[in-house]
C-alpha cells in the first residue's frame, strides 16, 4: 500500500478557480518529494489538502490508509497528530521560550510533563538547538526560529512532515542549513517529507524526486536525482 495516494483529485475554490485538476500521485513511505511550479500553480492547495486544511472537491487524498477528505471535522485532530507541518512564516508563540513552544504541541495533546521533557529535548537536539531552550523567539535568528518550528513539527514522531516554502524567508546559506536538517530527519528518522518550494538552487542541489505543477496540473514527475532546473 502506498503511504500517500492521491487519485483524480480536483480542488475548485468557491470563486470558481480550479487550483488542482485531475491530480494522481503516489508517494512511498520514507520519500523526500519537492513540489515545484510557478506562483499560483497549486502547490499550497495540494499541501493544504494533505493536512485537511482544504477538502478535495472531487477525488481521493489518502494518507496511511485514511481518506483525508472524508474525515469528519471533529476527527481531523487524529490526522494532524500524525503529521508535522512547517510554514514559511514561523508561527512561534512570542511569549513562550523555545522549550515551551515545542512542549506546547504535546501539552495540547494532553501529554503529561514528565513524558514531554525527553521528547522536547530530543527534538531540539535533532535541529541543533539544545543550548537555546530558554531563549525567546525574538532572541533567535530566522534560521534558528525555523529550526524551532521543525522541532515542534517532529516532536511527536510524525510519519509525514509537510513543508510549505520553509526557506522562503531565509537567505541562501541559512536555507541550506535548514535543508540539511530536513535531510537528516528524512534519512535518520525515516520521516516522509513533502516540501513545496520555488527555490531552484535548493531543488537542484538536493537531488530528490521532483513534482512539477502547472495551473493545477501535474505536468512532470522526476525520479530521485534526475531533475535539473533550467537557468531563468
Ligand atoms: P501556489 O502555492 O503554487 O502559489 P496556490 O495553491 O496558492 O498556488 O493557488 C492556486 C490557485 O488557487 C491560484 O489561482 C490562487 O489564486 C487560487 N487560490 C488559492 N487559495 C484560494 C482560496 N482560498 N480561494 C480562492 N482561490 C484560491
Amino acid at each position: 500500500m502506498k503511504f500517500i495516494r492521491i487519485k483524480n483529485c480536483y480542488k475548485v475554490y468557491k470563486n470558481g478557480v480550479a487550483a488542482v485538476a485531475d491530480l494522481t500521485l503516489d508517494i512511498d513511505k520514507g520519500e523526500f518529494v519537492f513540489v515545484i511550479g510557478a506562483s499560483g500553480s497549486g502547490k499550497s492547495t495540494l499541501i493544504k489538502m494533505l493536512y485537511r486544511e482544504e477538502k478535495p472537491t472531487k477525488g481521493v487524498v489518502e494518507i496511511g490508509g485514511i481518506n483525508v477528505g472524508k474525515l469528519r471535522n471533529r476527527t481531523v485532530y487524529k490526522l494532524r497528530r500524525k503529521l508535522g507541518i512547517v510554514f514559511q512564516d514561523f508561527k512561534l508563540l512570542p511569549k513562550l521560550t523555545v522549550y515551551e513552544n515545542v512542549a506546547f504541541a504535546l501539552e495540547c495533546m494532553g501529554m503529561k510533563g514528565k513524558d514531554i521533557r525527553p521528547k522536547v529535548i530530543k527534538a531540539l537536539e535533532h535541529v541543533g538547538l539544545k543550548d537555546k531552550t530558554r531563549s525567546f523567539p525574538n532572541e533567535l535568528s530566522g534560521g534558528e526560529q525555523q529550526r524551532v518550528c521543525i522541532a515542534r513539527a517532529i516532536v511527536n514522531d510524525p510519519k509525514l512532515l509537510i513543508c510549505d516554502e520553509p526557506t522562503g524567508n531565509l537567505d541562501p546559506k541559512t536555507s541550506k542549513e535548514i535543508m540539511k536538517v530536513l535531510e537528516d530527519i528524512n534519512k535518520n528518522l525515516g520521516t516522509t517529507i513533502v516540501m513545496a518550494t520555488h527555490d531552484k538552487e535548493i531543488v537542484n542541489s538536493m537531488k530528490k524526486r521532483v513534482i512539477v505543477l502547472d495551473n493545477g496540473v501535474l505536468i512532470e514527475d522526476h525520479p530521485v536525482g534526475t531533475y535539473k532546473a533550467k537557468e531563468s
